[in-house]
């Protein structure tokens, strides 16, 4: 029998499980996470109004199911279980422990109450336990998103969204309560670059338009008159449609909607204000021919500029680009990383099959013709006596817990702490 550990239960350890499963007939697959709930950011990052995109769950429910599968959640390498005490039971580890910890915002130091990092706010409004330790504080009125990509456009719609439109997230209602009570009136975007720089996608920035309470703004001086000159046919087609989007919405007047949502381009963040510690305003530097520089009052601000991956005791880790030291995907023999881990944080979940299929094939390859035995499972698991672990029938006791409290079309409401999950169990 071959053992095979997966650290990380998203999107690119749920793939490499799937593809292993099917094509190995002796093999046993452990996935481990330090969370007792799978899926990564599919739980986590994607936003909670997004239901249609997190039901890819369902099909990675389907491979925790497997009969050679086995999820392991509660269970953090590094800490519960050392990353040597894998290497010495396993015939293969397959590190997928993404990237979602903030980048920080270049030149702001200060601790100043009112600055979180999107995976901190994205994980408060997705329940993510550890970040609603510390749920941030939002005093509106006026929000500034650093950060022209996807995850920006995710946060500033979720601000927006009336109660009615949030009716069938999964979005937990206290939370929900927190960003109405907060009163916002403006969020900024604000992009460093010029629009054709930005790396949101179109339907992302349509589906702005459809909200019910909101006007988008943007400045028709600030947009090129002519899609600049790119070689690659569909980035430049991307580069058309978000431009023909954001024309578009220079045309909007300023309406009689509760918030106003302001694209802004060419504006670096070059400093903040406070008061008794409280962000009150944000110095933006113009980077455009036209060098207005700007004083824009802000009470909150969220840096979307991107993640880095978190150390592991014992695994290279390469600081500079903030991931796991490795060569096409191989830390060392018997060692492999995939998906945000590896490539860094870029591209959305289907990107991460088919680097998880070539982490499967090459591990097949290089186990093809292993004679050694190993302990597997049995080998760590007197390392978790300390620790309540969840195991795939306890996740479906939680997730049916979940299901169980929702109110309204929600569908679910979750659990915002661990311990509150493994009290479902016990
Ligand atoms: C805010 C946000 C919104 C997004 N929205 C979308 C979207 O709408 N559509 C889309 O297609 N893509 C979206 N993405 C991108 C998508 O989420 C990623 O492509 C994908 O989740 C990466 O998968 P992964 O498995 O590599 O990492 P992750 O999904 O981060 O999974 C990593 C897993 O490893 C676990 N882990 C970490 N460290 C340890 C450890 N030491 N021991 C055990 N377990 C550990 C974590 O708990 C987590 O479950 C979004 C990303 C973000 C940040």
């Amino acid at each position: 029998m071959i053992h095979v550990a997966i650290v990380g239960s998203g999107p690119t350890g749920c793939f490499v499980a799937e593809f292993l499963a099917k094509k190995h007939q002796t093999i046993q697959i452990d996935i481990f996470d330090r969370l007792p709930t799978p899926f990564g950011l599919v739980r986590a990052g994607v936003a909670p109004d997004h239901q249609q995109t997190k039901r890819i769950s369902q099909q990675f429910d389907r491979t925790l199911q497997r009969d050679n599968v086995r999820f392991v959640g509660n269970v953090e390498i590094g800490r519960t279980i050392s990353y040597d005490s894998l290497k010495q039971h396993y015939h293969a580890i397959v590190i997928a422990t993404g990237a979602f910890i903030d980048k920080p915002l270049p030149g702001i130091d200060d601790p100043i109450k009112g600055i979180y990092g999107s995976a901190h706010f994205a994980g408060w409004y997705n329940s993510h336990p550890e970040h609603c330790k510390q749920p941030p504080e939002l005093n509106g009125p006026e929000v500034a998103i650093i950060g022209t990509g996807n995850v920006a456009l995710d946060i500033a719609r979720v601000l927006s969204k009336t109660t009615t439109e949030l009716s069938d997230s999964d979005i937990n209602t206290d939370t929900e309560k927190a960003i109405n009570e907060a009163g916002i009136s403006d969020i900024y975007i604000i992009g460093r670059r010029g629009p054709e720089h930005a790396s949101f996608t179109n339907m992302e920035l349509t589906e702005l338009n459809k909200l019910e309470n909101c006007t988008i703004l943007t400045d028709a001086d600030r947009l090129p008159e002519q899609t600049p000159d790119i070689s690659d046919a569909g980035q430049r087609r991307a580069v058309e449609q978000n431009l023909a989007t954001l024309r578009e919405y220079s045309n909007h007047a300023q309406q009689n909607q509760k918030i106003r949502l302001h694209l802004m381009f060419n504006y670096n963040l070059s400093g903040t204000e406070n008061s008794n510690g409280k962000l009150t305003a944000l110095s933006l530097t113009d980077n455009s021919d036209s060098k207005n520089d700007l004083r824009l009052p802000a009470q909150t601000l969220i840096s979307a500029i991107g993640y880095r991956s978190e150390v592991i005791p014992g695994i290279p880790f390469n600081e500079h680009h903030g991931r796991f030291e490795h060569t096409d995907g191989l830390i060392e023999p018997g060692v492999y990383c995939a998906g945000w881990c590896k490539r860094g944080p870029q591209g959305v979940i289907p990107t991460n099959r088919s680097d998880a299929n070539s982490t499967g094939k090459r591990i097949l390859a290089d186990l093809a013709d292993t004679t050694v035995s190993k302990a597997g499972f049995s080998g760590v698991a007197d390392q978790l006596d300390q620790q309540a672990p969840v195991f795939y029938e306890d996740w479906q006791t939680i997730d049916n817990a979940e299901q169980s409290r929702a109110t309204n079309h929600r569908p679910r409401t979750k659990f915002s702490d661990t311990d509150a999950m493994i009290a479902q169990i016990l």
